[in-house]
């Protein structure tokens, strides 16, 4: 850990425990990494919750810190909100069931009814009373008009709150495959899609590449700038991969400062065009400080690139991406090594 590293972190962690003292928090973990994240400030989300309260009351009870931490920083949170819709969804469906039955009572007693008269209408006494079995049988029509109508209009609201639950689900799964900090897809998002576009690849005999991007000396650039400023430049290189490539491409990120691009139906001599644009095109990017307009420079990113050969599987692809990368690094980074340059297999036998 160099000293910037130490020196932001105790920042914030000098900063958490004054939050602590401030609003009365007790000093469990789960709390001191909920201030510790608000002292960063990446978290826009969970940094407004806590501004409206402060703003709001001036402190955050430990009921509210324990709430927010769950909602943003709890690992299960995702989960519970899935198990929150799951469960909606069931009462949802309880009841449409119980209204069913309800219907399917009324429309028993409705042919009892029609029964009924029917037998009545074949009496052979003779003193059939027609205005009484009219009556019965208007009554019984309106009862099941009336019942018929109150479903109709329950079924109703049944169908407007699981269209809304569905869209509860749809954005939870959106949320659960994005990267929080770059809004593009995230590490789970790619691994999805990079084996689904190899194994219809492998069916079809046809070709799927894969590109590995690493920011060159990005540890530098942090400490130069800040880790906040550094973190707004992952955001913008997301962003220009995402924006430079197209169709069913995929830009991720994979971890850190290193991100994934997928291209399904591409072949190594394509891929390494593209790559070579990304690398151009985060190259090209000026970076200025929003905030004082201080200009930074540019960043360069390293990629690897690599196309299936037969026998291929995601794990093997990733290592020769990796390799690939490498050399990348080894060359004097911002550049693109594919697996068909020489060297690199010389490589992967050490690796
Ligand atoms: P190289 O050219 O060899 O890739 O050098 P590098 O400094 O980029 O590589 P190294 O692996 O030594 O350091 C990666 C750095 O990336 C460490 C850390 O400061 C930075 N980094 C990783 N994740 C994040 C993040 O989420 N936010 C910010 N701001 N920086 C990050
Ligand atoms: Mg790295
Ligand atoms: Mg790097």
């Amino acid at each position: 850990m160099s000293h910037s590293d130490f020196d932001r972190t105790i920042v914030h962690a000098e900063a958490a425990i004054a939050q602590f003292k401030a609003n009365r928090t007790p000093a469990y973990p789960a709390n001191y990494e909920l201030w510790y994240t608000y002292s960063c400030g990446f978290n826009r989300a969970l940094n407004k919750v806590i501004n409206d309260l402060l703003r709001e009351y001036g402190t955050v009870t430990p009921g509210e810190v324990q709430r927010i931490h769950d909602e943003f920083l709890s690992p299960t949170r995702l989960t519970n909100r899935v198990e929150e819709v799951g469960s909606a969804v069931g009462g949802e469906i309880n009841e449409i069931s119980a209204l069913l039955d309800g219907a399917l009572d009324s429309a028993g007693d409705y042919s009892d009814a029609l029964a009924t008269a029917a037998e009545e209408l074949k009496s052979e006494s003779g003193d059939v009373n027609l205005t009484a079995i009219v009556k019965s049988l208007i009554n019984a029509t309106q009862e099941m008009q009336e019942s018929n109508s109150d479903l109709k209009m329950k079924l109703g609201e049944s169908k407007a709150q699981i269209e809304e639950l569905q869209e509860n689900i749809e954005a939870i799964r959106f949320q659960s495959l994005t990267d929080e900090l770059t809004g593009i897809a995230n590490r789970k998002c790619f691994d999805q899609a990079f084996a689904a576009a190899l194994t219809s690849a492998e069916r079809e005999g046809g070709s799927v590449s894969l590109l590995l991007g690493d920011i060159d000396r990005f540890k530098a650039f942090n400490d130069t700038h800040g880790h906040q400023t550094g973190d707004q430049v992952l955001r913008l290189v997301g962003q220009v991969l995402k924006s430079n490539i197209k169709g069913a491409d995929l830009a991720a990120r994979y971890g850190g400062e290193e991100f994934a691009v997928v291209l399904p139906q591409t072949g190594l001599e394509q891929a390494q065009s593209v790559a070579e644009h990304l690398r151009n095109a985060v190259r090209n990017k000026e970076l200025v400080k929003r905030s004082t307009g201080e200009n930074l420079g540019r960043v360069t990113m390293s990629i690897g690139v690599v196309a299936n050969i037969p026998g291929d599987t995601v794990d093997s692809m990733i290592h020769r991406a990796d390799i690939c990368l490498y050399a990348a690094k080894g060359a004097g980074r911002d550049c693109v090594k594919t697996q068909n340059d020489p060297g690199i297999d010389k490589l992967s036998d050490v690796a």
